[in-house]
């Protein structure tokens, strides 16, 4: 199949691209995106571009099966990936240079329509509703460039190209246009003056770093400003940015063509403008095509979701082995000056000894607490699950699973478990020690009950599985056969949580929280001075803006999962996870 669509493509670059020259200077009567032929050429230019195009798209199926069989693993709806932006403004006349304000609209699209947070979501079809995906990405300019130091984000550029087309010399400073960012760190995004009728192109992951990311056409760039209806909602860098998160057209770029989604109906070719469901084709039921998928070409206020399997296979490129996983250590959405660690270090109470084993012939293949469900192979002796986690009440009876793989002969292993009741960053406190389990040579799952004190601190902390041959219980170090796995506990109802040291006493609340989150001052604090509120993903990277009144902030836009939060009123700082639920 790949081989049949790649060699279609191929002819595509033969044929060029269509488009009367008279549209350069006024909007296209319909939607046109140049991926496509840009990777025929790019292939044809470099065969074995073909080849690690085909490795990307199998580890994206291999991802999206192992997700189907094991919900637990990271998915759009546990982690947020921050992808820091630098936008190129490249402008010939005064029109063509946008302003920053155009620039942040078209960021504040791309975080709505890849967080399923679009206001006109309630346009999808209802056979449609309960596929729309969440891509688990996020988008904010960057604030360090390449060279380390404070930057915007945007790049305005005056050129002598009256125009450009899909040859890529806006990404080149020496042909009239601005070289890339590293595309290990960023995403670029170019806007110009595109000729040819096109509103933009993207390029695909696995390509070269000096062309890697997306040119837009600027009057179809963000919203407001320059950009011009029906392209004036900011839908085209949505469907670009959607390519160089590797999706296809949602008709497979053939009649009746396969865009490598499972979910997304088989379709006979784009649709045009603002469709009326159903649009039957290719026999694809009374549904019909997808048209108000972002993948589409349809008008930007008809185009409203991606589908869950889309969501998927942009998810599997910043999994384990994924072709842009390298973004997720990127410190370019980080302010020069501030943690240069991806991870943020909330108070040192809250930092967790190492522990390791280091034997490849057994470790721990099964985990059920709760909502935490993980069946797994070898991780290496380590498995980092703490974006996964459970809601555990104070005072209540908890029972947990385990089980043992075993590459080869059975050994006698050992399970203990741990959690950090008080938050203090060990496993060492009175109590938390919640199983000890005896050894056992079998493969059969075991479980064992424990309660959690009613004296725990509310909010989030870890759980900690250590499986060893070792009789003796350890929550730290290394040791040699076994495999330890961290996972997060939710306490709800017990002790109040505080904020920082114990005398600066903010209290958060509540916390899981799922709308609004409250910050209550210390008695000695100055209530007057306004408060800085800064939120963390579990990365490190900070949260776009959350709304912030009368000390309540809203956090209703958040994901589920687990975050950090600094409150500053100038004087003191404090740092606390919390939990959206
Ligand atoms: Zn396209």
């Amino acid at each position: 199949m790949k081989k049949l669509v790649y060699s279609f493509l191929s002819g595509l670059a033969l044929m060029g691209l269509a488009g009367p020259a008279a549209w350069a200077q006024q909007m296209p009567a319909h939607r046109q995106c140049a991926t496509m032929e840009v990777l025929a050429a790019q292939l044809a230019a470099d065969p074995s571009y073909g080849a690690r195009l085909q490795a990307i798209d199998q580890q994206a199926t291999v991802y999206a099966k192992q997700k189907a069989a094991n919900p637990g693993q990271r998915t759009s709806s546990s982690i947020i990936v921050t992808i820091p932006v630098v936008v190129h403004v490249l402008y010939n006349t005064a029109a063509q240079n946008i302003s920053d304000a155009q620039v942040q609209s078209q960021l504040d699209v791309l975080n709505a329509d890849f967080h399923r947070l679009n206001g006109d979501l309630s346009k999808v079809p209802a056979a449609f509703t309960s596929l729309i995906g969440d891509a688990g990405v996020q988008f904010v300019l960057a604030k360090r460039d390449p060279n380390g130091n404070a930057t915007t984000g945007v790049v305005h550029k005056s050129t002598t190209a009256t125009s450009f087309d899909s040859s890529d010399k806006m990404k080149f400073s020496s042909s009239g246009g601005d070289d890339a960012w590293p595309a290990a760190s960023y995403l670029n995004l170019w806007s110009c003056n595109l000729g040819g009728g096109l509103l933009g192109y993207a390029q695909f992951p696995g390509g070269a770093a000096a062309t890697d990311g997306v040119a837009i056409l600027y009057s179809a760039f963000g919203s407001g400003g320059t950009a011009v209806a029906p392209y004036n909602l900011g839908r085209t860098a949505t469907h670009e940015v959607g390519h160089w998160l590797n999706l296809r057209h949602i008709w497979g770029d053939a009649r009746c063509g396969n865009d490598q989604v499972s979910d997304t109906p088989t379709q006979q070719t784009s649709n045009y403008g603002c469709p009326t469901f159903p649009h039957v084709t290719c026999s694809n039921g009374a549904n019909g095509d997808m048209f108000m998928n972002y993948m589409d070409y349809v008008d930007d206020g008809c185009m409203q979701m991606f589908s869950s399997g889309q969501g998927d296979r942009m998810d599997a490129l910043f999994a384990t082995g994924g072709s842009r996983v390298s973004l997720l250590s990127s410190q370019g959405g980080v302010a020069p000056g501030t943690s240069p660690t991806p991870t943020p270090t909330p108070t040192p109470s809250v930092v967790y000894c190492a522990s390791q084993g280091n034997a490849a012939s057994q470790y721990i293949d099964y985990i059920k607490l709760g909502s935490i469900s993980r069946t797994s192979g070898n991780d290496g002796g380590y498995y980092d699950g703490t974006a996964l986690s459970t809601s555990v009440a104070a005072g209540s009876s908890q029972t947990i699973s385990f089980s043992a793989g075993f590459a080869s002969k059975a050994a006698t292993m050992y399970f203990d478990v741990y959690a950090d009741w008080n938050q203090n960053g060990s496993f060492g406190d009175a109590g938390e020690t919640l199983v000890v389990a005896a050894g056992s040579t079998s493969k059969a799952t075991r479980t064992a009950t424990f309660t959690v004190p009613t004296t725990a601190t509310a909010g989030s902390t870890r759980l900690r599985v250590v499986m060893s041959t070792n009789s003796a219980t350890a929550s730290c170090g290394t040791y040699s056969a076994g495999e330890t796995e961290d996972y997060t506990l939710t306490v709800t109802g017990g002790a109040a949580t505080r904020l920082g040291s114990p005398t600066d006493h903010y209290t958060i609340y509540p916390n899981p929280a799922t709308d609004v989150l409250t910050i209550e001052r210390p008695a000695s604090a100055d209530a007057s001075r306004p408060l800085r509120v800064h939120v963390y993903d579990l990365r490190g990277a900070e949260v776009a803006d959350l709304p912030l009144a009368n000390d309540q902030l809203r956090v209703s836009t958040l994901r589920q999962g687990v975050y950090l939060l600094t409150v500053s009123d100038g004087t003191t700082t404090a740092h606390q996870r919390f939990v959206k639920q």
